[in-house]
C-alpha cells in the first residue's frame, strides 16, 4: 500500500514544478527541501524536536552547498542573500511543522528519517556538482557559437572578446532550460545510478533496523520520491529535446545581438572621439591663422611670441612657457637666452644637461609626461611633466620652446605633435618677420647712420601733419646741419667723416628717444620731427643737442651744429612750408656764425 500522504506530496510537487516552469521558465528543487519534507513529517505526525532541528540544519547546509556549487558565476552578495532567505524560510516551515505535529506525536525511528532525507539532499547536491560540469560543457558549446559568430569582426580585441563572452555566458547559464539535451540526459543517468545506491542502502538498513520500521512504507517512500525526481528530469529532458533547435537558435540570436550592441557601442564611441579630434583640429587651425594676421607694416617680435603663447594656452593647461631664440647662427648652449617667459620661476636658467641641450643636439622634441620621479632633463625641479620642442626650419635650428606643468600627466603624445606643429609654424613666421623687417628697414632707413631716410622723412612728416590736423596738436621740425664738416672730411678723410656721422646719429637718437623721429636729410644735415611738441620744448631739446655736439672734437676741429626750428601750424600751414621755413632758419643760423639755434 502506498502511503496517501506521499501521493498527495507528489501531486503537490508536480503542481509546484509546473507553476515554476510556467512563470519562471525553470525547475526548482527548493520545494522539496523546505516544504515537502516538513509536510511529510507533519502527515506522519513526527514531532521529535532534535530530528526537526537536524533536518532544518541539513536543509540550510544543502542550500549553502547548492549556492556555492551551482551558481558559481553569481555575485557573492547575491549568494549570501539567497542562503539567508532560504534559511529563514526553512526555519519557519520546520518550526510550524514541529508545533503542528507535537499534537499528533507518534513514535518513529529518528535514524530512518534522517537517513532518507539526508541521502536525498546529498543526491541533489551531487547533481548540483554535476551541473557545474554541465555548465562548463555549456561554456564550450556557447564559445563555439560565439567564435563562429565573431567571424571577421576583427575590430573586437581579445580583452573585450572575453568580457562580452563572460556576460553572455552568465545570461545563458541563468536560463537553465537552455541546457542542450545531452547534458540533461547525463543528469538522468546519474539519478538512476543514485537510485540503485539508495536501494542497496535501504537493504542494509533493513538488516540492522528491521524491528523498528516497516520496510514496505520505507520502500514505497523512496520509490515514489525518486520517481517524482526522475519525472521532473525526464520532463526537462523532453522539454529541451522538443526545443533543441529553438535553444540553438536562441543562443545564436543572443550571441549576435550581444555582438551587435557591442559594435554599435564601439562605433559610437569612436565617432565621438573623431568628432572631438576634428573640433580640436579646427580650433588649432583657427589659432594658426592668428600667426599670419600678425604680420603687418610694423612687425613686432613680442606680438609673435604672444601669439605663440596664446595658441598654446588655448589648447593646453600648463604652468610655464618659455621661448628660447638663438642670437647667433652658431648655436652654443651658453649663448641661448629666453626671449619670452610666462609662468612661475626665474629665467636665468642653466641649460647644460637639460632637455634644451638634448633638443639642440637631436633636433627632435623631448618630453616627459610624469611619474613618481622627477625628470633630470626638466628646467625646473618642480616640473612634473614637460614638452621641449625645437623651433627649426629644415635642419637649421632657430630656438627651442619649453612648456611644463607642476602636475603629472598634463600632456600626451598628441600635445607633443601639436607643440611641434606650432613650433614649425612659428619658425616660418620668425624667419618671415626677420626678412620682412630687414627689407622694410632697407627701404626706410639710411644705410650709413640707420636713421630714417630722406624719402621716409617726407612720408613721416606728411603723416604727422595729417595727425596734427586731426587731433589739433602742434608738430615741430628741427633742421640740423653739421658745421665745418667738409673741413673734418678733408682733414681726417672720408671714412672718419662717416664715423662722425654715425656718432652724430647716435647722439640725436639718444636725445630724442621715442619722442619723435630722427632722419638723415642729406649729407651732414639731419631733420627731427617732433609730434605733439611745443616750440619751447623743441628749443630746449635743440639746445641740448647743440651742447651734445661739443663732445665731437678732434685735433683743432671742434664740430658744432646749426639748428633751425619751425612749428606747424603756427609757422607753416603745410608740410612743404614747414620744411622750407626750418631750412631757412637753419641758414640764418649759419649766416649768423653757426653753432646756434634759431627759432621761428
Ligand atoms: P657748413 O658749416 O656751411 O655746413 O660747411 P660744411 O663744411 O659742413 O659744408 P656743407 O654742409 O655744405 O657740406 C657737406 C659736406 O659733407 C659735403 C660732402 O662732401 C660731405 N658729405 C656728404 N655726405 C657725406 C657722407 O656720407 N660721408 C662723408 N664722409 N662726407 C659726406
Ligand atoms: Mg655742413
Amino acid at each position: 500500500m502506498i502511503d496517501l500522504s506521499l501521493i498527495f506530496l507528489v501531486i503537490l510537487g508536480i503542481t509546484v514544478e509546473f507553476t515554476l516552469l510556467y512563470y519562471k521558465q525553470r525547475f526548482e528543487a527548493i520545494p522539496i527541501y523546505s516544504i515537502f519534507v516538513p509536510l511529510f513529517l507533519a502527515f506522519k505526525g513526527i514531532s521529535d524536536l532534535y530530528l526537526t532541528i537536524l533536518l532544518c540544519l541539513l536543509g540550510i547546509i544543502i542550500f549553502i552547498l547548492k549556492e556555492f556549487s551551482i551558481n558559481f558565476d553569481a555575485d557573492q552578495n547575491v549568494k549570501l542573500n539567497n542562503i539567508l532567505l532560504k534559511t529563514a524560510f526553512t526555519i519557519l516551515i520546520f518550526s510550524i511543522t514541529w508545533t503542528f505535529t507535537n499534537f499528533f506525536a507518534k513514535h518513529f525511528t529518528v535514524l530512518i528519517i534522517f537517513f532518507i532525507v539526508y541521502s536525498y539532499f546529498y543526491a541533489i547536491t551531487l547533481i548540483g556538482f554535476v551541473n557545474n560540469i554541465v555548465l562548463s560543457d555549456l561554456r564550450r558549446y556557447l564559445l563555439d557559437i560565439f567564435e563562429k559568430s565573431l567571424g571577421d569582426k576583427v575590430s573586437i580585441d581579445n580583452e573585450n572578446k572575453n568580457e562580452i563572452f563572460e556576460k553572455l555566458f552568465i545570461n545563458v547559464s541563468n536560463e537553465s532550460n537552455f541546457l542542450p539535451f545531452r547534458f540533461v540526459f547525463f543528469e538522468y543517468f546519474l539519478l538512476v545510478a543514485l537510485l540503485c545506491l539508495w536501494y542497496i542502502l535501504c537493504l542494509i538498513v533493513k538488516v540492522f533496523f528491521s524491528d523498528v520500521y516497516s520496510i514496505f512504507s520505507l520502500h514505497s517512500f523512496i520509490l515514489v520520491f525518486f520517481s517524482y525526481s526522475m519525472f521532473v528530469y525526464i520532463l526537462r529532458f523532453m522539454y529541451n529535446r522538443y526545443n533543441y533547435s529553438f535553444v540553438i537558435q536562441h543562443l545564436r540570436e543572443l550571441v549576435d545581438s550581444t555582438l551587435l550592441s557591442y559594435e554599435n557601442k564601439t562605433l559610437s564611441k569612436e565617432l565621438e572621439k573623431l568628432k572631438e579630434d576634428r573640433d580640436k583640429l579646427v580650433s588649432w587651425l583657427k589659432y594658426l591663422g592668428d600667426f599670419y594676421s600678425n604680420l603687418d607694416d610694423n612687425p613686432d617680435y613680442e606680438d609673435l611670441y604672444n601669439s605663440f603663447y596664446s595658441i598654446v594656452s588655448k589648447s593646453l593647461s600648463f604652468s610655464r612657457f618659455i621661448i628660447f631664440i638663438f642670437e647667433r647662427d652658431e648655436v652654443s648652449i651658453d649663448c641661448i637666452k629666453p626671449v619670452f617667459h610666462r609662468g612661475i620661476g626665474r629665467v636665468d636658467l642653466y641649460l647644460k644637461n637639460t632637455c634644451v641641450e638634448v633638443v639642440i643636439n637631436s633636433l627632435k622634441p623631448v618630453y616627459y609626461f610624469g611619474g613618481t620621479v622627477f625628470s633630470a632633463l626638466a628646467l625646473f625641479k618642480d616640473d612634473r611633466s614637460f614638452i621641449c620642442s625645437p623651433i627649426k626650419i629644415g635642419n637649421k635650428i632657430l630656438g627651442v620652446a619649453y612648456v611644463s606643468s607642476l602636475n603629472t600627466r598634463s600632456f600626451d603624445e598628441k600635445d607633443v605633435n601639436f607643440i611641434q606643429l606650432i613650433c614649425d609654424k612659428f619658425a616660418i613666421m620668425y624667419i618671415l618677420y626677420k626678412e620682412y623687417s630687414k627689407t622694410l628697414n632697407m627701404a626706410i632707413r639710411d644705410g650709413l647712420t640707420g636713421l630714417y631716410s630722406h624719402r621716409h622723412f617726407q612720408e613721416l612728416l606728411s603723416k604727422e601733419i595729417e595727425n596734427a590736423k586731426l587731433y589739433g596738436y602742434p608738430v615741430c621740425l628741427l633742421m640740423i646741419d653739421t658745421d665745418k664738416f667738409k673741413q673734418y672730411n678733408d682733414t681726417f678723410g672720408h671714412p672718419m667723416g662717416d664715423e662722425l656721422l654715425k656718432s652724430i646719429a647716435k647722439l640725436l637718437t639718444s636725445y630724442v628717444k621715442d619722442k619723435g623721429y630722427v632722419c638723415r636729410y642729406g649729407g651732414d644735415e639731419f631733420a627731427i620731427i617732433l609730434p605733439n611738441f611745443y616750440k619751447q620744448d623743441a628749443y630746449l631739446l635743440a639746445e641740448q643737442i647743440r651742447e651734445g655736439y661739443k663732445s665731437f672734437r678732434k685735433g683743432d676741429i671742434q664740430i658744432s651744429a646749426s639748428i633751425g626750428i619751425a612749428c606747424f601750424p603756427i609757422d607753416a600751414s603745410s608740410k612743404d612750408e614747414l620744411i622750407k621755413k626750418s631750412d631757412e632758419l637753419l641758414y640764418i643760423a649759419k649766416r649768423e656764425g653757426r653753432n646756434r639755434v634759431i627759432v621761428a
